[in-house]
């Protein structure tokens, strides 16, 4: 069992389509927040609505972040935003290497110096890993094993702690169907071999290790009591304020 504080943290993706639909579902967790002292509630909207929410999220225990960053400080990137123009705005983590930005080229290598730039500046990584489909061979797990070499090995180890790792596999986001308990406990056990590798046992349970895909409220419960995770990254159930509400509560300790 998992001693650690759980997350759940909510991916808006690009979406609601307005501000005053973001102000509303993030005023209605907001409302809420008594309820689950004991996770931490993690919200990463588009990061246009971000200096909206940072303002109305005064003395809650909410943190908000962002779904992708560029590594550099500033310069000559269009389109682009770095670490601490989000960080200004209230940004404490950063989705990095979701499957809908790799699947539009973003590389292991650039998932990787996404990773040491946040930790550098002490914002935390949330890092996406998980295959598309899965073989009876398994070698869905040697694809699996590279995504996580590739960050650990330009991180220093005394830093693998602050990453945080969230197991989501393709054919499970925004599909309805989740991985079952047996591949969730399966898969956490296998990141923890990896980091293990890398560093110790104590490291790799030091890791918080999530999962993701088709995550609700109606499945939250059984899926945490497994006991392999440390919470959820939820997508299109994190822009409907009860049912994230639900999953949230299903983690409370
Ligand atoms: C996601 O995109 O990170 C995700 C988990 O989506 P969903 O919860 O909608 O499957």
């Amino acid at each position: 069992m998992k001693h650690s504080q759980p997350l759940v943290i909510g991916n808006w993706k690009m979406n609601p389509i307005s501000l005053l639909d973001a102000k509303k579902i993030f005023s209605e967790i907001k409302r809420s927040q008594k309820k689950f002292s004991g996770t931490s509630v993690m919200i990463a909207p588009p990061a246009i609505y971000l200096p909206d929410l940072s303002r109305i999220n005064k003395n809650t225990s909410i943190q908000l972040g962002v779904q992708n960053i560029n590594p550099l400080p500033s310069g000559a990137h269009t389109g682009e935003l770095s670490l601490p123009m989000v960080q200004e705005f209230g940004a404490t983590f950063s989705i990095i290497g979701h499957s809908e930005r790799r699947g539009n080229g973003e590389t292991n290598d650039e998932v990787a110096l996404k990773v040491v730039s946040l930790l550098k500046h002490r914002i935390t990584p949330v890092v996406c890993i998980g295959e598309s489909e899965r073989d009876e061979a398994g070698n869905f797990f040697v694809f699996i094993e590279a995504q996580i070499k590739s960050v650990l090995s330009q991180v220093p180890k005394t830093r693998y702690k602050d990453i945080v790792f969230a197991y989501e596999p393709i054919w499970a986001i925004g599909t309805g169907k989740n991985a079952t308990i047996d591949d969730i406990m399966e898969m956490q056990l296998f990141i923890q071999k990896v980091i293990t590798k890398f560093a110790s046992r104590t490291t790799a349970n030091q890791i918080k290790i999530l999962y993701g895909g088709s995550v609700h409220g109606g499945n939250a419960g059984l899926l945490f009591q497994s006991g392999a995770l440390d919470g959820f990254l939820v997508g299109g159930a994190s822009l409907k304020p009860t049912e994230f509400l639900a999953i949230v509560t299903a983690t409370t300790i």
